[in-house]
């Protein structure tokens, strides 16, 4: 048995590691959980895993949770309750699914401890990819990519000598507005935002889907993960999400990862690496299925994504604030406080403003992250 720690456990990512958990029966342990404030649900799967230790965020919430806690069950707050947690000693695999720039300082902790980690935030990584991977190295800690296209790319590179990669090709659904006409963009509402119609997903990232950020921030991601140049990574849309992201060499062979549109499916890997176990999830059927599709992203319509290149050839502090700014904007626009084309307006605005640090400290990336987020939010009230 192996013992787990899922964060963010009543997010989509979090539900899904325990219905794995669930299936693979035996394999693992649940000692620890963490969520922000969905005390509700927490309570549920308290009843259910008996974990020894959990973490809610907000302290409000962890005060109404604390009477409904046996004594063998230790509740700890706050962001500081949450770096106790991840440095638990019995704690040997855990599975970040902290959605936002929130997961930063618990990853790092993580990593210093030397800790298996499976990686389902990408805002962390995009923020402080170099310092994290050397702190990695250096605290010989392992982190198991769980976002589908990485998890594909880190199985399709499987034991290949990295030198030899030629491109790798990162998969794209599209979003829910593949198929829109430019003039429609102006008035998209929130509601067509989050018809996501291959995953279903937390709300931030189906509007990062909808806008091509999250494949903006995948691309910084993987060259984070796998230490690759940004101008090796091209984004291909492609609609059945059944390819979920290829490695060329340089001999012109590809190596391509298929399964089923099933979050489940790269988190089991994450979870039992370097094993595979059988499971009842979906498969695909190519005798249904017929034909797959591809095309060339529009930056036009999805400015994001041009975004993110730029980010990624500038580097230094510029992710951190590309992340930090696209993370208030879509706050902003899903409590509708600006459109959906304000978005990449107001990254673009707080990216031209940012003087870049080329080596940030970790204390150098939280201050750009701080700051792009006040940038971010007075670009914000300025549209109101
Ligand atoms: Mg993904």
């Amino acid at each position: 048995m192996k013992n787990i720690a899922v964060l963010g456990s009543t997010g989509s990512i979090g539900e899904s590691t325990l219905s794995v958990v669930r299936q693979l029966k035996g394999r693992f342990k649940v000692v620890a959980l963490s969520v922000n404030s969905d005390i509700n649900g927490l309570k549920k799967q308290i009843k259910e895993f008996s974990p020894r230790i959990v973490c809610v965020r907000d302290k409000t919430a962890a005060n109404k949770l604390k009477p409904f806690l046996g004594r063998r069950i230790k509740l700890v707050s706050g962001d500081e309750g949450l770096n106790e947690l991840v440095r638990d000693k019995e704690i040997e695999r855990i599975m970040f699914a902290i959605s936002g720039s929130a997961a930063l300082i618990p990853l790092v902790n993580a990593v210093k401890c030397g800790k298996e980690i499976a990686l389902a935030n990408k805002e962390a990584l995009v923020m402080a990819g170099p310092m994290i991977m050397s702190l990695a190295l250096k605290h010989k800690a392992k982190i198991f990519p769980v976002d589908s296209e990485q998890s594909a790319i880190w199985q399709s590179l499987g034991i290949e000598d990295k030198r030899k990669v030629s491109a790798i090709y990162l998969t794209a659904s599209g979003g829910p507005l593949k198929d829109l006409r430019p003039d429609k963009f102006k008035t998209i509402t929130l509601k067509q935002v989050l018809r996501h119609p291959r995953w279903k997903m937390g709300k931030k990232i189906t509007v990062d889907s909808a806008t091509l950020m999250n494949k903006g921030l995948e691309l910084l991601e993987a060259m984070f993960l796998f230490n690759l140049p940004a101008e090796s990574i091209k984004v291909l849309i492609h609609p059945e999400a059944l390819i979920h992201s290829m490695v060329e060499f340089e001999d012109g062979v590809i190596i391509a990862q298929l399964s089923a549109t099933d979050m489940r499916i790269p988190i089991q890997y994450a979870l039992t690496y370097p094993e595979r176990a059988a499971n009842s999830f979906p498969r695909i059927d190519f005798y249904k299925l017929g034909a797959m599709h591809f095309a060339k992203p529009d930056l036009n319509n999805f400015p994001c994504l041009g975004l993110a290149y730029q980010a990624a050839k500038e580097l230094g502090s510029m992710p951190a604030v590309l992340n930090a700014a696209n993370e208030t904007s879509v706050n902003c626009f899903l409590d509708n406080k600006i459109s959906f084309t304000d978005i990449p307006k107001i990254v673009e605005r707080v990216m031209r403003r940012h003087k870049k640090i080329s080596r940030p400290a970790l204390a150098d990336i939280l201050q750009a992250d701080a700051w792009a987020k006040e940038e971010a939010m007075r670009f914000c009230r300025r549209v109101i």
